[in-house]
């Protein structure tokens, strides 16, 4: 099972990615999470990708690709796995499409989460990451239990880099609305879309909107 999440910055694709993953033993692959580490490790790629990240562009498309194909290989053996951040433009797609297609494989279903352009500025202020697990939370919408620890593994509740700066904000959002959106058309196409969730609800009742997703896949 091959599962794309699709939806703007903050919309909780994260966070129903994590729960999905978690309930059916598939495994998350979230491009952003993977530059994240990477950065913290002071890596080749973490420094590259760093780059474009703290201006809130896109991590060029041939550094990205192959990012996300040696994963792919790595998970071959794996029954679900739902990709989190990828595609993020047509380029992406299609050539997602070619590597699948070359194992034999397909994208089974693709989520698009939708919100109001005007609640997306605050999810992204309002959003603190697990330095440790990476599990995402909103302070407003889906705070912790405890201010600043995680519910799953107590680690520390940060703010992300990208989330802070105003011009990295601007940034993503165009990207989204100019390279990441028309996605949602190109998968319709293909007729396998089958979720517009509000994320709203996402966020107050993410683990119910999950049950809901799974008897709309099984
Ligand atoms: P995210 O955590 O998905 O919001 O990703 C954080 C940042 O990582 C993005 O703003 C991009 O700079 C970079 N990034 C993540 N996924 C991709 C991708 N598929 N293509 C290019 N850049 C990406």
């Amino acid at each position: 099972m091959i599962i794309i999440m699709l939806g703007a910055q903050g919309t909780g694709k994260g966070t129903v990615a994590g729960i999905l993953s978690k309930q059916n033993n598939w495994i998350q692959v979230s491009t952003g999470d993977i530059f994240r580490e990477n950065i913290s490790n002071g890596t080749e790629l973490g420094i590259e990708a760093n780059k474009y990240i703290s201006k809130g562009a896109l991590v060029p498309d041939e550094i990205t690709i192959s990012m996300v194909e040696k994963r792919l290989e790595e998970l071959k053996n794996e029954k679900g796995i739902i990709l989190d951040g990828f595609p993020r433009n047509l380029e992406q797609a299609k050539k997602l499409d070619e590597i699948l297609a070359n194992k034999g494989e397909k994208i089974d279903w693709v989520i698009n989460l939708e919100t109001p352009r005007e609640e997306i500025i605050e999810r992204m202020l309002n959003r603190r990451v697990c330095s440790k697990c990476k599990a995402t939370y909103n302070l407003k919408l889906h705070p912790s239990k405890v201010p600043g620890i995680c519910d799953e593994c107590g680690g520390e509740l940060v703010t992300r880099a990208d989330d802070s700066d105003a011009d990295a904000i601007k940034n993503r959002l165009e990207i989204y609305d100019t390279q990441t959106k028309p996605l949602v058309d190109f998968y319709k196409e293909k007729g396998i879309v089958i979720v517009e969730e509000i994320s709203e609800r996402i966020n107050r009742f993410a683990d119910d909107a999950c049950k809901d997703f799974m008897q709309k896949i099984k």
